[in-house]
């Protein structure tokens, strides 16, 4: 797998306003400075002690997201320097968010993450927690969180009918959400869909951020 040619095709094909999140979990820091050195610069990592180490390690213009589930306890770790958190699943989360950013000195952007699939194990809220969160009281105390957008995962099938029908019903909870009259602290602007598999259906049903791991560093080994 070439880093670098990856990482150009997708810049060169992605529609404008469709940020590329390299996910580059597992993957050692020579492959994601191959990646950096083709001009990448948003990397997604899905564990907190493994976003810690690269963030040490690499060039300090990096943007790291933090894209899997994230326990309340290790929020401290990355408040200081995490540009976007997708993976924001609880009231609970969010209020220790706020915290850790408020002792950073700094809003920390957040994505809502919804559950779309089918599979149980997903995490994320469902439609009416969202709504229910967004009137909260206890939300709108939360002044150190920016809530910029949605985030959720398709079932992993081979049905694309079935991922876009997964898709559309979260953009149309994001076009839903901007109608309403929401706290200062929320604005819809991003919405995080699509990965290596089904990508090009995200695209087409409005997503502005992709996050692409194997198809750039190949296939993992994990997990
Ligand atoms: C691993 C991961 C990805 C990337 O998956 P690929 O299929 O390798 O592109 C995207 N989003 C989340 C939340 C992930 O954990």
């Amino acid at each position: 797998m070439n880093i670098k040619n990856s990482i150009t095709k997708f810049s060169q094909n992605l529609p404008p306003g469709c940020k590329l999140v390299a996910v580059s979990k597992t993957k050692p820091i020579e492959r994601i400075l191959e990646a950096y050195q083709a001009n990448q610069r948003i990397f997604g990592e899905n564990k907190v002690q493994e976003l810690v180490a690269k963030y040490e390690a690499l060039p300090k213009d990096i943007d790291w997201h933090m894209i899997g589930h994230l326990q309340s306890n290790k929020v401290k770790y990355i408040a200081s320097f995490v540009s976007l958190i997708h993976s924001v699943d609880s009231m609970k989360l969010l209020q220790e968010i706020n915290k850790q950013a408020i002792k950073a000195n700094r809003s920390i952007p957040c994505l809502l993450q919804v559950h779309i699939a089918e599979e149980e194990t997903k995490f994320g809220f469902s439609e009416e927690e969202v709504f229910s969160l967004l009137h909260d009281e206890n939300f709108k105390k939360l002044q150190n969180i920016k809530i910029i957008g949605l985030m959720g995962m398709a079932t992993l099938t081979q049905d694309s009918n079935q991922i876009r029908r997964e898709f559309k019903s979260l953009k149309s909870l994001f076009e839903k959400i901007k109608l309403l009259t929401i706290p200062s602290t929320v604005e819809m602007k991003e919405l995080s869909i699509g990965m290596s598999g089904d990508y090009k259906i995200a695209i087409e049903e409005g997503s502005t951020m992709v996050r692409i791991g194997s198809a750039i560093f190949g296939a993992r080994n994990e997990q």
